[in-house]
This record gives structure tokens, sequence and C-alpha cells, in this order.
């Protein structure tokens, strides 16, 4: 059986591993097939495809971009993940991406003014330091420890569930695309679009299910199947919903590296014999 994961983060956005780093652990790890999907960028995809060739495993280009949907009956908007992978032409995704990461730079700036207001410390040229001085690399990961790191909390969920959640003080929500144009835009760089994480949005289960039956209607792909740490239920449904749209499945751990040591590189769920993997549509 191959080892397949095709959801991991390195430095560039908020893993702790670098490409090189990432690949090397892959390869300890037996990881055959492997998509880094850095949030909102793609600058490590080169670097982590040199290195793959020389641990032999298969790199596939990936992004995590940061979208949005809402239910016709309310005007809330809700925020969702989609991976794009294997792009067979990355550079029609290039001047969204760019838009992404301007937005993500000027998100991070509100968060830390807003975060100034309340805790009386500017935190933002200390984070900008941790991303090389590029603003359109932070995530709300980076926030987080620079919190850790200034005492003001002390474990770096109580960084989220006390500032950076949806409804605490200081979250800002990230204005990104459309789930109909990011799809849209993921196909025209002829890669696959892959609902992440379908089980982490904090959704009741009939949203959850609104949002799968939507992804599929918008064109989308795949969606990444429920981890093992999830209700039984909960992964059934999922499962559920991903037969009755024809969708195809993908599998990701989602590994950021040691500050959050529960998701471990190459630990992915089996998929049922009926489902069919994305990664055998891949060129
Ligand atoms: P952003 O894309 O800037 O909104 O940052 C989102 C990232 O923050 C996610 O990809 C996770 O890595 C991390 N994150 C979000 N919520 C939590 C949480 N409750 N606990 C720990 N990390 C989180
Ligand atoms: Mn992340
Ligand atoms: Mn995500
Ligand atoms: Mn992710």
């Amino acid at each position: 059986m191959q080892v397949i994961d095709l959801h991991t983060h390195s430095n560039i956005s908020d893993g702790t591993l670098s490409p090189e780093a990432l690949l090397a652990l892959a390869a300890e790890r037996g990881v055959d097939v492997l998509a880094l999907t850095d949030h909102d960028s793609m600058h490590g995809i080169e670097r982590a495809r040199q290195a793959a060739e020389q641990h032999g495993i298969s790199l596939i280009s990936g992004v995590e971009i940061s979208s949005q949907w809402s239910r016709p009956a309310t005007k809330k908007s809700y925020s969702v993940h989609i991976v794009a992978l294997n792009m067979q032409n990355p550079q029609a995704l290039q001047i969204v991406i760019e838009q992404q990461q301007q937005i993500r730079a000027e998100r991070a700036e509100r968060i830390c003014q807003k975060l100034q207001q309340l805790i009386k410390v500017d935190l933002y040229p200390e984070i900008l330091l941790e991303v090389e001085q590029q603003p359109d690399r932070i995530t709300r990961s980076h926030i987080a420890k620079a919190l850790l790191k200034n005492g003001i909390v002390s474990r770096l969920q109580q960084a989220f569930d006390r500032f950076l959640k949806e409804g605490e003080p200081a979250y800002v929500k990230f204005d990104g695309l459309s789930l109909e144009d990011t799809v849209r835009a993921i196909h025209e760089a002829q890669g696959f679009a892959v609902l992440a994480h379908p089980t982490r949005y904090d959704l009741s289960a009939t949203n959850t299910r609104y949002l799968i039956e939507l992804f599929a209607q918008s064109g989308g792909d795949a969606v990444e199947l429920a981890p093992e740490s999830d209700p039984l239920s909960t992964r059934q449904m999922v499962d559920r919903m991903i037969a009755q749209n024809n969708l195809k499945v993908s599998i990701g751990s989602d590994f950021h590296g040691d500050h959050m040591p529960w998701l471990k590189l190459g630990q992915t769920p089996r998929p049922r014999p009926e489902q069919v993997g994305i990664w055998e549509s891949f060129a």
C-alpha cells in the first residue's frame, strides 16, 4: 500500500519545517506521494520538488486557498479552505494567489491593531521577523505564537479561544475568493479542487451537508476524508455526502510540525473500497 499525504504545510506558511526538512521527514515516515499545500502560497513547491527527487518521493503541487461561502437565506458568510492539487498550469492561479496574499497581509495588520488595543503591546514587528518581513505570509498561527512568546497566553489554543477565533475580540474575517470562484480558478490552472477538513469548521451537521453539496454543485472534485479521531457518525455522514454527490476523496494529515503535534505526517485515513481517490486522476 502506498502512503499518500495530500495536505501538508512548510514554514513558507505556518508549518515549522522548511520544505527540505518536510520532505526529509516524509521519507523517514515512508511517504510515497506528498502534496505541499501552504496557505495561499506556492513559493515552497520548487524547493520541495527538488528535495522530493532526492528522496524518491512523488511531489504533487498544491496550495490551500482561504475561501468563503454563504447560504442564500442568510447574509452570514462562512470561511472554508479549498486545497488545489496537481496544477498543470499553475501560472493561471498566480493572480488569484497574489490577491489572496494581499488580503492576508492587510488582515494581519488589522488583527495586530485590534490586539494592541486589547493587550497594549504591538506584536506586529516581531511577527514580521518570523516571516522574513513578508506580511503576506502571516497566518493566525504566527500571531498565536507571538501571544504565547509574550506570556499573554499560556497555550497556543488559548490565543485562538481568547482572541483570534470567530466571535473573539481580535478576529478579522478573511475576505477571500468565493468558493465558486476558487474552484473555477483551480480548474483554469488544470488542477483539482478539494474541500479541506469538512468537519473542522464549527458548522452544524446541516450546514456541513449543505457545504459539501454546494461544493459539488460548484464543480469541486474531491472531499478530504474525516480523520479517525472524529466520531464514527461524523465520518459516516461525510462518506454519505461524498457518495451522494459523486465526489472523489482526498486524504491528508494537515501536518504543521511540532506546534500541532497531534497531526502526524503521513497518517491519513483509509478510503473505503468504493471510494475513488483523487490521486488516481493525477497525470
Ligand atoms: P489563517 O489562515 O490565518 O486564518 O490561519 C489559520 C490557521 O491557524 C489554520 O490553518 C491552523 O493552522 C491554525 N488554527 C486555526 N484555528 C486553530 C485553533 N483553534 N487551534 C490551533 N490552531 C488553529
Ligand atoms: Mn495552518
Ligand atoms: Mn485548513
Ligand atoms: Mn492546512
